[in-house]
């Protein structure tokens, strides 16, 4: 299998090469030359654990990969997860479920994509002989689950920037009490902008990015859309057979690869019905879907905060199969969007997507409502997937992060305060960080001398 570009200047490569440069080199994301046709091994694919599902699904797209190395990389990459069934559904209603994403090592869904990625990234090392230094900017959770993918892995190091004070102190504990000697937190004094803006500095400069070999952990990973596609698929295999093809799944959404994921599945011939699309107050993708508008805005920060986006880097792969897989057509809707801040779209397929947004002060009503009425405690993310369940449809609502990790949201809202035991552990370690100026000179000299 042959991955292409979105903007269809770049050799098509394929998937572990494709996975080691994460981003086309004429600017564009990666896709599948063709997707695969699954309606004829549903049956098959329901009795496989979830594992077993991932390892059947990828082996389709990962085709240089040797196969017993994949369902080895597969296998330990899920073996993390506490709880047996991976991506639990638990059944709340009669027609509402919730699917749980957050029982990988840094408790949101992120983990399964990112501890896939750490293991693909290991092996690939492993078979070239070469070393890798990988770097991230992140406001809280990709920063965790990447770390907790790349820990302790040879011929690795792993160095995520991060504003100093502005995310969560658990994600910052996640981030700075691993204690191994291959991760290095940065904490940038500054935004989650000036930090991202150093980085894309820092990969500008060809010869330095050529020297130390550095990779880039973001959201655009092809390995992360096509890891995310798989609890999609474990999920619905899961649900009653009367209630699968009306299953709506909803989706807290940020960048749009979570819903995209799921989207690319549908369209491997998987009967879903629709998806929704839930926003917290950055609702661009929200306004898009329910006006054909796509507007910028700025940002304004909220109680879940890895939704805090207002241009959803994923969605260019969206608009690929949109313009009729036609590259020049995205090239030209992506310039507009660019020059004028806004581009209006015709129609989407108002059957397959809804939307909601959700504001902060709906946030804590919803949690606290979903408490009451069902005894479940959500996070504040998943909040906002709760926000107008369908009444027609059967919903899945996807739990992306535990609500342990936002004990005061959540204590606020419902007066007691959800715990876990990895997140107590943290408690009591000492922070490992490295503060450091947005400043790419400095960056540079870090890697100098802690890269490998
Ligand atoms: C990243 C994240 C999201 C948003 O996911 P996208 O793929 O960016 O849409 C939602 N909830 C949580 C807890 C996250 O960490």
């Amino acid at each position: 299998m042959k991955f292409i570009s979105t903007r269809g200047q770049a050799e098509p490569l394929g998937f572990a090469e494709a996975v080691a440069v994460g981003l086309a080199p004429d600017g564009g994301l990666f896709l599948p030359e063709m997707l695969p046709d699954l309606s004829g091994e549903l049956v098959r694919f329901a009795s496989l654990d979830y594992a077993a599902l991932c390892h059947e699904f990828l082996r389709r797209f990962a085709t240089d990969v040797e196969a017993a190395a994949l369902k080895d990389i597969v296998t330990r990459s899920y073996r993390g997860f506490t709880h047996p069934g991976i991506a639990p559904l638990e059944q709340l209603g009669e027609n509402l479920f919730v699917l749980e994403l957050f029982h990988g090592p840094t408790l949101a869904f992120k983990d399964f994509a990112l501890q896939l990625l750490g293991n693909l990234y290991e092996h690939q090392c492993r078979v070239r002989g070469e070393t890798l230094n990988v770097l991230g900017a992140t406001s809280g959770d990709t920063g965790a689950a990447a770390i907790h993918g790349l820990l302790g892995k040879p011929g690795v190091a792993l160095f995520i920037l991060y504003p100093d004070g502005r995310v969560a102190p658990l994600q910052e504990r996640q981030m700075a009490c691993t204690g191994a000697a291959n991760v290095f937190a940065l904490a940038v004094d500054g935004t989650f902008d000036d930090a991202q803006a150093a980085l894309k500095d820092v990969f500008g400069d060809q010869a330095f990015r050529a020297r130390h070999r550095l990779s880039a952990v973001n959201s655009i990973n092809l390995a992360r859309v096509l890891a995310q596609c798989v609890y999609y698929l474990y999920a619905w295999l899961r649900l009653p057979p009367a209630k699968r093809l009306n299953v709506e799944f909803v989706v807290p959404t940020g960048n749009f690869g979570n819903v995209l994921a799921g989207w690319m599945l549908q369209k491997m011939g998987v009967p879903i019905r629709g998806f929704k699309i839930a926003t917290n107050q950055n609702d661009i993708l929200y306004r898009l879907f329910t006006t054909g508008e796509y507007r910028r805005a700025a940002v304004i920060p909220s109680l879940a905060p890895s939704m805090d986006i207002q241009v959803a880097s994923n969605f260019e792969r969206f608009l690929y199969y949109h313009a009729g897989r036609d590259p020049a057509q995205v090239r030209e809707i992506l310039q507009t969007f660019k020059a004028a801040g806004v581009y209006r779209f015709d129609h989407f397929d108002a059957d397959t997507f809804t939307a909601s947004h959700c504001t902060d002060a709906e946030i804590s009503g919803i949690i606290r409502h979903v408490y009451h009425k069902y005894g479940y405690i959500c996070d504040p993310h998943t909040a906002c997937g709760f926000k107008e369940i369908s009444r027609d449809r059967v919903s899945v609502v996807l739990a992306t992060a535990s609500p342990a990790k936002f004990p005061d949201v959540i204590r606020a809202a419902i007066g007691r305060e959800p715990t876990h035991p990895s997140l107590e552990a943290l408690k009591s370690r000492s922070v490992d960080k490295h503060p450091m100026k947005a400043d790419p000179a400095a960056i540079k000299a870090f890697i100098e001398r802690h890269g490998v």
